[in-house]
């Protein structure tokens, strides 16, 4: 018996490294076992804040579908699909456009704040896309009638919007949707190997496809206690990236890891050997499921076709119940 329903979705960005699996993906894993889970490649999303250039969108969605999959998403226990591929998404979301005040778009607390970091980075998104992109959000949630989303707590106050948006349909027309509610995940925060947020942006990131070889190149990488420059000198781990990873990876051994640091027992270069055998086996059926999904190409986009199937039986009478009640059939 499942706890619920879940949506969750993810833009194809072209950009997703460990710590977006470590933050969000190895949460969906453990989820799949307990929930109706639907994950969704929302490449419309992607088109709210970069529109120019959409020229490398299926690249990035053919490998956002690698990642889920390899990472341990089921295809057979989740629907896994690509938002347009499921035009029922944007119906709904025109529907929901005409019902929602101006104001409450306009009062969420990430909108002002992005639209000035992305127009100081010359990107001009004074769109109605940009400003939409909650409702749109709003509109693949519902569709599926999710009881559930797992969020963090960043994106509060959108699951907030999106609830108010329902009791206002539903106020409106009847009792069609459920009230999402958020499931909040607490994710271990991944630095970058020179100690920063990880992201692409900063050249930082450690891949989620890196190979075996790559991991081990960009451990090699970290940066350390910049106060520890002989290998005798006693070493401070709290101000170290290493360590950082170390208690994600090597849990059962962070004490003794700890104290050879601060005795000057252990080299930094042996533990960044230590650290990179560690990622390595924990991403190994990873890499190997990776493997296999590279070799058979077309795989994945039965997938994605077979996922897009399932969702569109749903959305499809969810929108014909939408219809009835507003008059539209
Ligand atoms: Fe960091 Fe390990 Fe070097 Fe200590 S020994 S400073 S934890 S890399």
């Amino acid at each position: 018996m499942k706890k619920g329903r879940i949506f969750s979705g993810m833009q194809p960005s072209g950009k997703f490294h460990l710590g977006n699996y470590l933050g969000a993906l190895e949460n969906w894993v453990r989820l799949q076992h307990d929930y109706e889970c639907f994950f969704c490649i929302v490449d419309w999303h992607a088109l709210t804040s970069s529109y120019e250039d959409t020229s490398r969108l299926p690249e990035h969605i053919h490998d956002m579908a690698l990642d889920w999959l390899s990472g341990g998403l089921d295809p057979e226990k989740n629907v896994i699909f690509v938002q347009s591929h499921v035009k029922e998404h944007a119906e709904l979301h025109l529907l929901l456009s005409m019902i929602t005040p101006l104001s409450w778009l306009e009062r969420v607390p990430t909108y002002k704040d992005k639209l000035q970091q992305l127009g100081a980075q010359g990107k001009e998104i004074n769109t109605y896309g940009f400003l939409g992109y909650p409702e749109l959000m709003t509109a693949d949630i519902i569709l599926y009638k999710a009881d559930t989303v797992p969020v963090g707590e960043d994106q509060l106050p959108h699951l907030e919007l999106c609830r108010e948006i329902v009791r206002r349909f539903n106020y409106l027309y009847g009792e069609v949707f459920p009230e999402p509610q958020a499931k909040l995940s607490q994710a271990p925060l991944l630095p970058g190997i020179d100690g920063r947020k990880m992201s692409k942006s900063y050249g930082n990131e450690i891949p989620f496809a890196a190979s075996p070889e790559d991991l081990r190149a960009r451990v090699r990488l970290m940066v350390t206690d910049p106060q520890r420059v002989k290998k005798t000198d006693p070493g401070n781990p709290d101000v170290c990236t290493v360590h950082t990873f170390h208690k994600i990876f090597s849990r059962d051994e962070l004490d003794e890891i700890v104290m050879s640091c601060r005795n000057a027992a252990i080299g930094c270069v042996d533990c960044k050997k230590r650290l990179a055998e560690r990622m390595v086996a924990a991403l190994a059926d990873i890499h190997v499921r990776r493997a296999e999904l590279e070799a058979n190409p077309g795989r994945v986009r039965e997938i994605l076709a077979y996922g897009a199937e399932r969702a569109r039986q749903v959305a499809a009478a969810t929108m014909a119940e939408v219809r009835r009640v507003m008059h539209l059939s």
